[in-house]
């Protein structure tokens, strides 16, 4: 099976200044999420499902620990006392949030898109700002089903409806094998 190139998808965001951030995401956005892909490859390498929209990846995939009595967040502290997995609570919640963001959970990735680039469609010329849906700019149907906040943004319901039907003009193209622009 092709995999799709992971590299746009897990592009970081850590250069954007989020209009307004929620200080429980400020790792997030700072997080260098290249050090995710080898762990995704290695993942649908074996279990293929990059255009499958219910795709998901365990959680000690993508955080493995990688050194044993770390963190498995990537923070380098030590596990003290009962802790097994991850040095502290925020540690978790960091984990758990960036695993909800690659698995494509709609309501986080929408407020955290807000805080990234406001709310209005990001189509340019496109000043809309009700009705906003999240859209994957790699779309699912074309191998874009795991990604980091760099694969998303807001746009409008006429917008989207228009890009849908590109994504998956472009899925037929690929599959009659025809050039694609
Ligand atoms: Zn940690
Ligand atoms: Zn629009």
């Amino acid at each position: 099976m092709e995999i799709t190139p992971l590299e746009p998808l897990f592009a970081p965001v850590s250069h954007i200044v989020p209009k307004f951030q929620d200080s429980r995401y400020k790792r997030l956005y700072a997080f260098d999420s290249t050090v995710l892909i080898p762990r995704v490859r290695a993942h649908v390498a074996q279990h293929g499902g990059m255009d499958d929209r219910h795709s998901t990846i365990p959680v000690g995939v993508l955080f493995p620990q990688e050194t044993k009595g770390k963190c498995a967040c990537g923070c380098g502290r030590f596990l003290i006392g009962r802790r097994r997995k991850y040095a502290t609570d925020e540690c978790a919640q960091f984990v758990n949030l960036a695993f909800c963001i690659v698995a494509g959970y709609t309501d986080l990735i929408f407020s955290m898109l807000v805080q990234l680039h406001g709310y209005k469609c990001s189509v340019e010329g496109c000043e809309e700002t009700n009705d906003l849906q999240v859209d994957h700019i790699h779309a699912v149907v074309n191998g874009g089903a795991l990604s980091w906040l760099s694969n998303y943004r807001l746009i409008c319901c006429p917008h989207h409806k228009q890009k849908t039907k590109q994504d998956i003009q472009r899925k037929k193209l690929k599959q009659n094998n025809l050039p694609c622009h």
